[in-house]
């Protein structure tokens, strides 16, 4: 018998298909708003400044070369990694308690997360972490690799196309002890829907009484608001708490290095011992995986996080970054709104953060403004802000409105 008879036809990932369907569609004024990634106004990729600056430093330097890194990463990477997510003063940072590894971008952060715990926390039960409802879609399939059982706790509520906050709150209350949660650090992928300050020490005060575990994927600092000291508010605020943890970090989005793959896992333990131990593990996994991790974009970012000068620039073109989207945000309400009248409140798309917003679109609507408009959008009604631009806003202001009439 021949063998891979029994392997089965694996369907498209949803997001790559519509990316697909959108290259080939011939439309002039096409509008591609499923993609995660950021677009200038020309709706172009747009390499940072700070990057660009690096990069040539590294070109020059002739005392590189491709050797391999150690197994847990580049350690002056890892250790501004750390300071720029938990705060330069972070007294965890100082008490030596934080075991970082560099991984591949934030996908394999999560990887690494939930292989650390599968293989070392002690589950309540059941070997289960608690998802929100919706997150993005891959942390399902990163669990499952790992044997670890997805559930769901309430996050988005339709009604408000804001936070379901009671249903988060009494999910977190009715989980058994020692529960896992999955938190989005800020910018929620696909809501775009954050809690507030108050909201979130609420929900740090039953994480600590209920000993949940909080697993913090980080993916958007500095992209929610253009500060990433207040993108990091939320895991700082936990850390302070007391609260166990670990973070799961990108340099995908805030540094524009999608393709580099450069991330980091913080596993934050009580004490500098128990972080040692954590960190010879990490290390023992990391090795079986990947050995040791790429150097270059690993180099970028620790010459712009560990030189003023750069760190400087680069907060200037993060600001660039999410004051763009920002202005996108206040554009698309401001037509939808003032000069369509537009039925609804589209009040949800100011409130909303980051690089997505859930339009509250149905997946009919989203459908039409595919094949009526050609405006690419998954069928969830997540639009990227990213997509949207000067030249465009006001042709997927009245597209939308054409669709909900
Ligand atoms: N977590 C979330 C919530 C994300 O949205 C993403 C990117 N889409 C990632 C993790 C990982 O991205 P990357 O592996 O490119 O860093």
């Amino acid at each position: 018998a021949e063998i891979w008879q029994e392997v089965p036809l694996a369907p498209p990932d949803s997001i790559f298909k519509l990316t697909a369907a959108y290259k080939e569609d011939k439309f002039k004024d096409k509008v591609n708003l499923g993609v995660g990634a950021y677009r200038d106004d020309n709706s172009k990729p747009w390499v940072l400044p700070v990057v660009k600056k690096a990069t040539s430093i590294l070109l020059n330097d002739e005392t590189l070369d491709h050797e391999y890194l150690p197994i847990t990463g580049l350690a002056e990477y890892t250790s501004a990694a750390a300071k720029l997510i938990l705060g330069a003063d972070s007294p965890a940072v100082k008490a030596g308690r934080v075991s970082s590894v560099q991984t591949i971008s934030g996908t394999g952060a999560n990887h690494l997360g939930a292989l650390f715990l599968s293989r070392f926390y002690q589950f309540n039960g059941k070997k289960q972490v608690f998802l929100s409802n919706p997150t993005w879609i891959n942390h399902y399939a990163i669990l499952r690799n790992v044997g670890i059982e997805p559930v769901e706790y309430p996050y988005y509520d339709p009604k408000t196309i804001g936070l379901d906050f009671e249903g988060f709150i009494n999910s977190l209350k009715s989980a058994p002890e020692r529960s896992v949660f999955l938190i989005h650090a800020c910018a929620h992928n696909p809501t775009g829907v954050d809690p507030t300050q108050e909201q979130w020490k609420a929900i740090a005060e039953v994480i600590k009484e209920k000993k949940h575990y909080s697993f913090f994927d980080s993916a958007y600092q500095g992209f929610a608001s253009g500060d990433l000291d207040k993108d990091a508010w939320a895991v700082r605020y936990f850390v302070e708490q007391g609260l166990p943890l670990l973070v799961c970090q990108s340099f995908a989005k805030n540094a524009g290095l999608y393709g580099e793959r450069v991330g980091a896992l913080h596993i934050v333990p009580p004490d500098a011992e128990t972080a040692n131990r954590v960190k010879s593990q990490l290390s023992v996994l990391q090795r079986s995986e990947i050995s040791n991790p790429p150097a270059h974009g690993a180099r970028l970012v620790s010459l712009i996080l560990n030189d003023a000068g750069l760190f400087e620039e680069w907060k200037r073109d993060i600001r660039t970054m999410a004051g763009r989207i920002i202005d996108m945000r206040n554009e698309l309400h401001r037509q939808l709104t003032e000069v369509l009248h537009t039925p609804g409140s589209w009040d949800h798309i100011l409130q909303q953060i980051g690089m997505f917003s859930f339009t509250g679109l149905n997946p009919a609507q989203s459908q039409k403004l595919i094949d009526e408009a050609h405006i690419y959008l998954t069928q969830n009604g997540r639009i990227s802000m990213a997509g949207l631009n000067s030249h465009n806003v006001e042709y997927v202001a009245r597209s939308i409105d054409g669709v909900v009439r």
